[in-house]
């Protein structure tokens, strides 16, 4: 993939440039917000910590790194002519292809020149008195607008472990969220891998065919299921553009806004036999339907739960020639689907090759340091010539309290949201004016593509709105808050994965003071949110305050 791009003028340093619009990020959600900001005729500038556009998909380079979501639903719906322009080349598209794609959408809609790059946002105050934002860089260059729009991703803040003597080692050490551009040769190699979570999940197959020996860390094992990726022809491609308006207004039916839907049946009320065939159709299947498609209870009824996570577990004892090895892979901490699930492509059959150790960090080997030459653990001082620290990200809220981001009166958004995050929607804060968050915590985020298109509209709309009626203030009311927040705090009530710890809920070891469980996002109904923001633009923006 080349990097092409074209860096928009940078002022001088001293120089305060002003623009009606700052976005702040230039992956999915930052280049279409460009895209519609520029269209209502605002001067915009886009900061961007990378050196091009993509966010997630610029920054997540690694080996193995792939959708696990229909690629057919996982583009911009926005413009019919990019959607007949683009062949998606697999069902689950590799990320150099999604990197190519969203590389050729910053062509098409000439994105760049907008976009300042290598430019890290670390601060963002609003002016009362100027009734404007005023942003400053990493390299102390400020500037102002009068809106400021965050398309900062929900696993954008990447961790690293927390494990004594971290930066002692001698090789190469590498997070999944930092790959260097240049491939990593792994030719040869002892490498080292702490985490099981979904990155690893994908990178660990890749890399255990060409490593000389893989050793796996790990902590807390992942359910994962089967993706079963495969190329899409010509003919395809061709018959899946003709459906594409059919495609995306079904998932806009569906709760998560996924092509998946769950069976209306309760899992107990299926006979076994009948039960059995369903779960082995649907495993064989490609895509999230084994945990998104599944009977209608697994998620909130803890017998059905156990029943499917049994039939996983078997999945998992068959396809692991090593009963010890498979017993450790198998999750006793939380059920299936109740953290996000992975999907893998040959994930438990690189447990079966010579070369891949699994060193379980909290029954047998518990990791002690990291040393020069590779990781200490209760037994053993193993030697590595690569690290890789698939250890996560610091969800939802982490890519906020990096910036210092200051409302009216001076409140600074990491206290407002000490305790959990407050919103309407998922989209604006309390005491936080003309600040609009695209993927915020407390929003439907299902579909994250179809989220972002979903955000930017509604968003864009409230700036329709005001242009209209010549505002040029916008405020969400302490009620309104109040009343989202009860609901997104009701629709995670009945759900099992409320109870589990996760970067969904807030529950992170890795980062201090990520002990209190808290509801990051929406997990109600996506049609009830649709139909919740529909109402609140039909009805004139009444929830907001103008000015
Ligand atoms: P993750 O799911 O949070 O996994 C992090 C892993 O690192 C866990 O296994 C964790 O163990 C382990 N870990 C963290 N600190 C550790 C330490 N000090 N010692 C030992 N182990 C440690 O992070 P992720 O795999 O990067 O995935 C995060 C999310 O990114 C996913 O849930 C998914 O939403 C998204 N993702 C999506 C795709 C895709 O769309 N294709 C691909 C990759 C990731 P514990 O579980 O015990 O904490």
């Amino acid at each position: 993939m080349p990097d092409t791009q074209v860096l928009a003028e940078r002022p001088d340093r001293d120089q305060v440039a002003e623009y009606d619009a700052i976005v702040i990020g230039a992956g999915i959600s930052g280049m279409f917000m460009l895209y519609r900001l520029r269209e209502l005729g605002l001067t915009v500038r886009v900061f961007e910590a990378g050196t091009n556009v993509g966010g997630t998909w610029y920054w997540n380079r690694y080996p193995g790194a792939r959708f696990d979501s229909e690629s057919w639903t996982y583009g911009y719906s926005f413009s019919k002519e990019l959607m007949r322009e683009w062949d998606w080349k697999e069902h689950f598209s590799p990320q150099p292809d999604t990197l190519e794609y969203l590389n050729h959408v910053a062509d098409k809609f000439d994105l760049r020149r907008d976009i300042q790059f290598r430019s890290t946002v670390t601060a963002a105050h609003w002016d009362d008195a100027g009734d404007q934002w005023s942003v400053t860089l990493e390299s102390g260059q400020r500037a102002k607008s009068r809106f400021l729009f965050t398309a900062i991703g929900i696993l954008s803040a990447h961790t690293l472990p927390a494990i004594p003597g971290r930066d002692s080692f001698n090789g190469p050490a590498y997070h999944p969220a930092r790959w260097p551009h240049t491939p990593v040769d792994f030719t040869g190699k002892r490498v080292g891998i702490i985490g099981t979570g979904a990155t690893a999940i994908q990178a660990i197959p890749e890399i255990a065919k060409q490593a000389k020996q893989l050793t796996v860390f790990q902590r807390r094992p992942n359910w994962a299921a089967p993706l079963h990726n495969s190329r899409i022809g010509k003919d395809e491609m061709e018959a899946i553009k003709s459906r594409y308006e059919e495609i995306y207004a079904h998932c806009a039916r569906t709760p998560s806004w996924f092509i998946h839907e769950a069976d209306p049946r309760k899992t107990l009320d299926v006979p076994p036999d009948e039960r059995e065939a369903f779960w082995e159709k649907r495993y064989a299947e490609p895509g999230f339907g084994i945990w998104m498609g599944n009977f209608r209870d697994i998620l909130v009824d803890e017998k059905a739960n156990a029943a499917i996570s049994e039939f996983i577990a078997k999945k998992i004892r068959q396809r692991v020639k090593d009963p010890k090895v498979a017993e450790k892979l198998i999750p006793k901490d939380h059920g299936f689907g109740s953290r996000r699930v992975p999907l893998e492509s040959g994930y438990f059959e690189a447990y079966n090759r010579d070369n891949v150790t699994l060193v379980d960090t909290i029954n047998d080997e518990p990791i002690e340091c990291i040393t020069s030459k590779g990781i200490k653990t209760s037994k053993q001082e193993r030697e590595f010539d690569i690290l890789i620290y698939a250890t996560g990200f610091d969800g939802v809220t982490g890519a906020f309290d990096r910036i210092d981001i200051r409302g009216a009166n001076g409140i600074g958004l990491k206290d407002a949201w000490a305790e959990s995050p407050r919103t309407f929607l998922g989209m604006l804060a309390e005491g936080f004016p003309n600040m609009l968050m695209v993927l915020g915590p407390h929003t439907a985020r299902g579909n994250i593509p179809q989220a972002i298109e979903h955000s930017v509209e509604f968003q864009t709309g409230i700036l329709r709105f005001m242009r209209e009626h010549n505002h040029t203030h916008v405020e969400t009311r302490k009620e309104q808050v109040d009343e989202w927040t009860r609901t997104v705090i009701k629709a995670a009530e009945p759900l099992l994965s409320s109870k589990v710890d996760s970067w969904q809920t807030g529950v992170n070891r890795n980062v201090e003071g990520r002990t209190v469980r808290r509801v990051l996002g929406y997990n109600g109904n996506g049609v009830h949110f649709r139909r919740k923001t529909d109402e609140v633009a039909k009805g004139g923006y009444q929830e907001f305050a103008f000015r």
